[in-house]
């Protein structure tokens, strides 16, 4: 039977904070499915660059890094920031650094309420709120375009400019439609800011209304960013797929972390959806220096995270196993702080450990 199984190779990267501890558990779990499981493989290979690498060496990937992540089916990331280097060196410097060369365009970011978890909206609970927000990962607002020029005098000037090109606009919004069409409710709502920003917004309206000629089984709306927001809170039972620009879905996808009770939960998937690149995935949450090294990190959100990984890697069944056992473990109150419970990052991780055992 070794014959037939099924390997995939993972590389691994906890980075700064938080994001080794929690990477950690999420192999710890990933290993006792495989185990478990026996009709897939999964091969693990670390890389410890993090923001002291870079204080050590001025880079966060070392020469031929990118060569060598690439021969892996997919990456499994922490999360990459330190509080004396400035967020932006630290973003472009490791998780940019990955997105943009392997073209991993479209960000895709599922928020739910777990079983036996509590949402800050009064009246919402499990099933209410059941979203995935596509993220464009590849240009808009955060393209590096722009400049500064008159630096320090009282007449500086500077310059953001957003990129919008109809090729990146054009594949995500199809991505997302894709998406909406294998869910069970097939909607998507296209959110945008066409009303104040007249270029490149009017341009994504128009796009979408054009793909979705191409899925008519797709039930699809507009939504300007800001009414979405209160969309959101007010009627989360309306949205299913949502699709939006880097910078807004940014903020949405923190939004939806909010209400479905923490952000240590929510996972991300940077997908390269030609396959031509290893996919990264990585909890949504930042390296959260206030809690680093005292084992009360959430792990879920990896869990979450490892089962995308396991779906995009044609493991659907591991993956639902795996998510199931992660909600019986919610529902029967072994919680860290952050929902409202007491448990450590080790209890809740042995905890989803001994559930697979009784799944399997
Ligand atoms: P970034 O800039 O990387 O997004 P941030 O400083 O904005 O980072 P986080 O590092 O995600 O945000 O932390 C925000 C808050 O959420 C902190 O109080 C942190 O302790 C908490 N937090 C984040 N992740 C987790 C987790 N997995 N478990 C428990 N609490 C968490
Ligand atoms: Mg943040």
């Amino acid at each position: 039977p070794m014959a037939t199984q099924r390997v995939h190779s993972i590389a691994t990267l906890g980075a700064d904070g938080i994001g080794p501890e929690v990477v950690d558990a999420g192999v710890q779990v990933l290993r006792k499915l495989a185990n478990l499981d026996g009709t897939f493989k999964l091969e693990f290979k670390d890389y410890d660059w993090s923001s002291e690498t870079y204080k050590k060496t001025g880079k966060y990937i070392p020469d031929g890094g990118l060569e060598e992540l690439k021969k892996h089916d997919a990456i499994l990331f922490g999360a990459v920031g330190a509080p004396d280097v400035p967020d932006h060196i630290s973003l472009w410097g490791l998780r940019l650094a990955i997105c943009q060369p392997f073209q991993q365009y479209a960000n895709v970011r599922p928020t739910k309420i777990f079983r036996g978890t509590e949402s800050p909206l009064r009246k919402a609970e499990h099933g209410d709120l059941d979203w995935v927000i596509v993220r464009e990962n590849s240009e808009g607002e955060y393209a590096g375009q722009g400049g500064r020029s008159h630096r320090g005098l009282p007449w500086e000037v500077a310059t953001e400019v957003a990129i919008f090109t109809r090729h990146a606009v054009e594949r995500l919004i199809r991505f997302a439609f894709e998406l909406a069409q294998k869910r069970e409710r097939r909607s998507l709502t296209v959110v945008t800011k066409s009303n104040a920003q007249r270029n490149g917004m009017v341009m994504w309206d128009e796009i979408a209304a054009e793909v979705a000629k191409d899925f008519p089984d797709v039930k699809w709306d507009k939504m300007l960013v800001d009414a979405m927001t209160c969309r959101m809170v007010l009627d989360p039972r309306s949205l299913d797929v949502i699709v939006a620009t880097n910078l807004h879905a940014d903020i949405l996808s923190d939004l939806a972390a909010a209400l479905a009770g923490s952000i240590g939960i929510a996972p991300t998937s940077n997908l390269d959806p030609t396959r031509q690149n290893p996919s990264m995935f990585e909890p949504i949450h930042g390296s959260a220096f206030d809690i680093t090294g005292k084992g009360v990190a959430n792990p879920v959100a990896t869990f979450w995270t490892a089962a995308e990984m396991l779906i995009w890697l044609g493991e659907e069944e591991a993956a639902k196993k795996m998510m199931d056992c992660v909600e019986a473990v919610t529902e029967r109150g072994i919680r860290t702080r952050d929902l409202g419970g007491s448990a450590g990052t080790k209890e809740v991780t042995n905890a989803v450990c001994a559930e697979l055992e009784k799944a399997y």
